[in-house]
């Protein structure tokens, strides 16, 4: 389940009108039933974005954005699918049945105190940066070298100390003239419980958070001691500048460099982090700790759609590592992990080994896929069909994740090939495994609409346009109808909505398809002619069908012949009355 009820979804969009919201931002001319203007998501000089207010939606024939109106405002305002909702809900003044999320929505909307909170921040920065340099920060300046960090990197990364006094922090704030309650709302101040307002980084190594914009919006403070009381890693809280899910720290420094060479490295911690940065090995980025959220992995897919992940490898393949792998393969992502030794991470590998080894195993990564393959299938023995179907369940949770209808046919091969099961059952198992997946909302290429058979486009433009005919047209399908067709999972969910109202499947359709697929449905949709009657499309797709499945007979008799007709006479007879059932019905059709 979503984060807000689907009845609220489908009363906010009745309400918030997409021709409203999109000529906030666009200029719009009425032409015919629909209405255009300029694309502004990619630049054009004659308008070729349009939007249909009646069917709920638009598309751009220049760029292929399309979607509904919670997309416009995604792929505009490059917010998640939460926050569109959450803005659309403003915009038409409409309460958000939910509990807010530890961020205040206030300070959200108040660019003032936001404003504010950064400055704090800088001169927070500054301080902890100049104590790091001065004479009482000799301990923590030895500390960072034993960890072989230069004094560039340190630089670069901005680090700096805290020194064990209760107030060293708040007196610098204060005479700056920052308000003190403002201060505690920074997270940099804590109240205590009697009443008494104190630093809350004491006696540790700080590490600046930043935004992917260079701004310090947070810090993560190590301890100096281990026995010095508190976590050994204390962060700042949530604030109405820092959330910790939207977060990867090292991505304003690693950006650049990510979009030179098309991957990112994923670490775990800050100083994984700053090893591999200073190594130079590859640009980095870090979860902190926990696992990968989808919000980080959004963000990360603005820059990059590879990663090789580098966990600490006991961890690789389970707990966190597992979780962030799993998430990153269904938002569409290519990971690779790398393995180090045994009780190493990367910030102990580099230190130990250096960095060219460390380049090493990077060039050395395996894909996600694969590794995981390998450990479900250790110590299994595929001649017991328990431990097939065992291993065949584990596989096909992953495998259902993988958005990419192409790729995830790959991996049920790779499935197939390694339990020894036939490659057609495990496709089946995965596609219906598929049908029940989340749909993502990361933006990805579109496919060319030149792969969908015209039944298909038929059929889709008419699901928008027609939806009740279309419905209709539908259930004279069957599953197998729709097998390998490339508009399959469009028409596969379409086929689980029909129970609803009619009049919504439209935008019913559109809120739950992958960007991608959404993207295809508009592009169809957005042409004004009909392509052919829905039901004419469904007995093309049929017809098909029986076409694929005569084929595949004719395949297996020629097999059979060259194998010796006179020893497989019984088979070939039965297969040659089977196809001759199919022609007459390709006929009949
Ligand atoms: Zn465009």
């Amino acid at each position: 389940m979503g984060l807000f009820p689907q009845q609220f979804i489908d009363d906010l969009r009745l309400q918030a009108n997409i021709l409203q919201v999109v000529q906030e931002y666009v200029p719009l001319k009425r032409a015919g039933r629909t209405f255009k203007g300029l694309c502004p998501f990619h630049s054009e000089k004659t308008p070729s974005f349009h939007v249909d207010p009646e069917k709920g939606f638009f598309h751009c024939f220049g760029c292929n954005a399309g979607g509904d109106v919670f997309k416009f405002l995604e792929l505009h305002e490059k917010v998640a699918f939460p926050d569109a909702v959450r803005m659309l809900a403003q915009k038409a003044g409409v309460s958000i049945p939910e509990e807010t999320d530890g961020t205040s929505d206030d300070g959200r909307r108040d660019a003032q105190l936001r404003e504010t909170l950064l400055k704090v921040h800088e001169v927070a920065a500054a301080h902890f940066r100049e104590q790091l340099a001065a004479p009482s920060g000799a301990r923590a300046r030895q500390q960072l070298k034993d960890r072989g960090l230069t004094a560039q990197t340190i630089e670069q990364l901005g680090l700096g100390f805290a020194p064990g006094s209760y107030d060293g922090l708040k007196s610098t704030l204060l005479k700056q003239g920052f308000a003190q309650g403002l201060l505690i709302q920074s997270g940099l101040l804590v109240q205590r419980d009697n009443g008494e307002v104190v630093d809350r980084f004491r006696n540790r190594l700080m590490v600046p958070i930043c935004r992917d914009t260079g701004s310090v919006i947070a810090f993560g403070g190590r301890q100096m001691d281990p026995d010095q009381g508190g976590p050994k890693y204390l962060n700042s809280p949530e604030t109405p500048i820092y959330s910790k899910s939207r977060t990867l720290y090292g991505l304003s420094l690693s950006k650049p460099a990510i979009r030179k060479v098309g991957f990112a490295v994923l670490v775990e911690g800050y100083f994984d982090f700053a090893q591999v940065y200073q190594s130079q090995a590859a640009p980095a980025v870090a979860s902190c700790g926990t696992a990968l959220t989808l919000q980080q992995a959004q963000l990360l897919r603005r820059f990059t759609a590879r990663v090789v992940l580098s966990y600490d490898p006991d961890a690789a393949g389970e707990g966190a590592a597992a979780r962030s792998c799993d998430l990153l393969v269904a938002e569409g992502f290519e990971v690779n992990v790398v393995v180090l030794d045994r009780g190493e991470d990367p910030d102990t590998f580099i230190r130990k080994k250096g960095s060219e080894r460390y380049r090493e195993r990077l060039r050395g990564s395996r894909p996600y896929l694969e590794y995981l393959l390998d450990q479900a299938a250790a110590g299994l023995d595929f001649g017991h069909d328990d431990s097939r179907r065992q291993f065949l369940g584990r596989m096909l949770t992953v495998a259902a994740r993988i958005p990419d209808a192409a790729a995830r046919d790959q991996f049920a091969d790779r499935i197939a090939h390694k339990a020894r099961i036939t490659e057609d059952v495990v496709r089946a198992e995965i596609r219906k495994a598929a049908v029940d997946r989340r749909t993502a909302v990361t933006t990805r290429e579109l496919p060319a609409t030149g792969q969908l058979k015209h039944a298909e486009k038929g059929l889709i433009w008419s699901l928008i346009h027609n939806s009740k005919e279309a419905v209709e047209a539908l259930n004279e399908l069957d599953v197998e109808d729709l097998e390998s067709l490339a508009g399959r999972e469009i028409l596969e969910l379409a086929r689980t909505l029909h129970d609803g109202p009619v009049d919504l499947l439209p935008s019913a359709l559109l809120q739950r398809l992958s960007t991608v697929n959404a993207q295809l449905v508009t592009s169809i949709a957005a042409t004004s002619d009909p392509p052919a009657p829905p039901l004419a499309c469904a007995h093309a797709l049929k017809r098909l069908r029986w076409e694929r499945e005569r084929a595949a007979i004719q395949r297996e008799i020629d097999r059979l012949q060259e194998q010796g007709a006179g020893q497989h006479g019984k088979e070939i007879d039965a297969l040659w009355q089977k196809k001759k059932d199919l022609l007459h019905r390709i006929e009949q059709a």
